[in-house]
């Protein structure tokens, strides 16, 4: 990623403060709602729940951390002895492999730990910048990026954050226009918002104050239905004019 962010006005900047503490006031324990304890579990769990809920990887980590607790353990297993503790998630082969083979390059590569970096992270199966900035932010605290899932995504064109569908594009604007220190909090507090309000279909446009403040979408809706236009009477005829 080049390290040049887009520039933004004074105008946009002062915008995203606001919706940011708007975002903190409203959602004080904003924090990342999938189960773990070490940072190599929450890389696991992270890279679990790509196209998966996190209720769905929460509801499958309990069974495999007990049964793989280090990194070793997993590496020394292989992938199909993973395969039964994540059957119920999409895609369950694939991460199957994904978790062994990062697991493996942790021992091989890594002396058994979570690399803190995000060029070593993206050298891992499996993860990606989204992941990366998952764990980065979460684990160890480092303020990498912003985590653009779909809610955040989502929630960054329909506020005016971003016009960019590309989640590498969305995230440059959303690095740009807010402070680095709140990168991992700000993509939990859009995640709320996105679980709590602004759901894919049909969000709660209208009857929440962050939304009424900061969605244009909000305020169409705000409107209600359009008022049927009145018809124009028609036009009376001129007198005309004599000439002559
Ligand atoms: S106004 Fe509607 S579309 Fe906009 S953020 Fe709120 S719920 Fe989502």
């Amino acid at each position: 990623m080049p390290t040049a962010l887009p520039r933004k006005s004074p105008r946009q900047l002062a915008r995203a403060r606001r919706l940011l503490a708007a975002l903190k006031r409203r959602y004080p324990d904003a924090h990342c709602e999938l189960d773990w304890r070490e940072p190599h579990e929450l890389l696991v769990a992270t890279i679990l729940s790509a196209q998966s809920t996190d209720v769905g990887v929460n509801r499958a980590t309990p069974g495999l951390f007990k049964a793989f607790p280090r990194p070793s353990d997993y590496a020394a297993a292989g992938a199909a002895a993973i395969e039964p503790h994540v059957r119920t998630l999409n895609f369950w082969r694939n991460k199957a492999r994904s978790v062994h083979e990062s697991m493996q390059a942790l021992c091989d590569r890594f002396e058994g730990q979570v690399p803190r970096t995000m060029e070593e992270l993206l050298t891992l199966r499996g993860v990606a910048r989204k992941t990366a900035n998952v764990v980065l932010g979460n684990a160890f605290g480092l303020q990498e990026g912003v985590v653009v899932d779909t809610h955040v995504g989502r929630l960054a064109r329909r506020m005016g954050l971003s016009r960019h569908e590309d989640p590498a594009k969305v995230e440059r604007d959303l690095m740009a226009l807010f402070p680095r220190k709140d990168w991992c909090l700000l993509s939990h507090l859009l995640i709320f918002h996105g679980r709590r309000a602004c759901r894919a279909r049909g969000g709660r446009c209208a009857e929440d104050p962050i939304c009424l403040a900061f969605c244009a979408e909000a305020r169409l809706s705000s409107r209600g239905p359009a008022a049927p236009r009145r018809r124009r009477a028609p036009a009376r005829p001129r007198p005309s004019r004599r000439t002559g």
